[in-house]
């Protein structure tokens, strides 16, 4: 059951009966406790991991399959007082000797019970308006439409409903809301869509918590592999938007630093309007490249510690900026 906690007995043991698993792409094969064992300290790994997963099952070009059957596997996890991570077949997978019996709700009957539970709020809706709303009064934003229908450039029958659409510049931008639980199904899907129509597409939050253990598991999904920024249009955002007549965001974003030679991270937050962001070749979309700058530590990191001479100059964490 992907994305969802399992409320499943703190004294059941920790068992993962896919216990082996293959990469067809490079032919390894790889003992999946040794796996997971090596993201202990870093869990937005396992996030990208599973957002490539997710992009291979939906190409047909499976990232990584059961050693047993060959069938694709995903990665999933759920919480019994820490939260594991483990390897499953993907829904209606055939036979394996090491399928669990255990018959599980299919994704489309979870969200058919969330759907019934949980019809789309009042309040989704009055923030998908004031998000078009404020848009709207953008002079160099164009064509806004809130929950209009879009077809693909090349495929009429295939369509989306984006919470809210529009074009500035020579761009066309997609705003997706997130309140509820969704999967990261959807998410990687809805991106495949916007991306091969050339639409950026920008998730935006109602709130957000700097806290780690106070994140939804699909908040982690689209921080890790968005480059650690997490838009979010909450109280403030909507205050300041109301004071400017125009749409900002509070854009939280992971910066990183050296202490010593370890290297951390603590949450920076600006508010941004779109004009503010960077659209890239690759459609991301991105205030600050947070994974650039994780990434360009690690490489000084292992070059210091090539050639020992160097010594390692530890930045201390500023502030949180704030204000536009
Ligand atoms: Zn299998």
């Amino acid at each position: 059951m992907q994305d969802k906690e399992e409320n499943i007995s703190k004294k059941e043991p920790i068992k993962r009966s896919i216990d082996i698993i293959r990469f067809p792409k490079n032919g390894s094969v790889v003992d999946v406790n040794s796996l997971l064992r090596k993201y202990d300290e870093d869990e937005s790994e396992l996030h990208k991991m599973r957002y490539r997963i997710e992009q291979g099952i939906q190409s047909g070009n499976a990232e990584c399959v059961c050693y047993y059957c060959k069938q694709p596997v995903k990665l999933i996890s759920f919480m019994a007082g820490v939260r594991i991570f483990y390897f499953q077949h993907v829904h209606n997978s055939g036979t394996c000797p090491v399928k669990c019996k255990k018959s599980r709700l299919s994704e489309a009957r979870i969200r058919a019970l969330q759907f019934k539970g949980a019809q789309e709020s009042r309040e989704h809706r009055e923030l998908k308006e004031s998000i078009g709303n404020h848009l709207c009064m953008d002079k160099a934003v164009l064509d806004v439409r809130v929950e209009g229908v879009h077809r693909h450039y090349n495929n009429r029958r295939r369509w989306r409903r984006p919470d809210i659409f529009a074009k500035f510049s020579d761009k066309e931008i997609v705003i997706e809301i997130q309140r509820s639980r969704t999967f990261l199904s959807t998410v990687v899907g809805r991106e495949n869509y916007y991306r091969e129509n050339n639409i950026y597409l920008l998730w935006v939050f109602v709130s957000f918590s700097t806290e780690n253990n106070g994140q939804t598991f699909i908040e982690k999904d689209i921080c890790y592999n968005h480059l650690y920024n997490i838009f979010v249009f909450d109280d403030e955002a909507q205050r300041i938007s109301r004071e400017l007549s125009e749409l900002v965001l509070a854009c939280y974003h992971k910066k990183f630093y050296l202490d010593g030679w370890v290297i951390r991270s603590y949450w920076g937050k600006d508010f941004i309007g779109i004009h503010d962001l960077i659209y890239d070749t690759s459609h991301n979309v991105y205030y600050y490249d947070s994974e650039k700058e994780k990434q360009s530590l690690e490489h000084s990191l292992s070059a210091s510690k090539n050639s020992p001479s160097l010594t390692m100059q530890p930045g201390p964490p500023a502030s949180n900026s704030s204000g536009r």
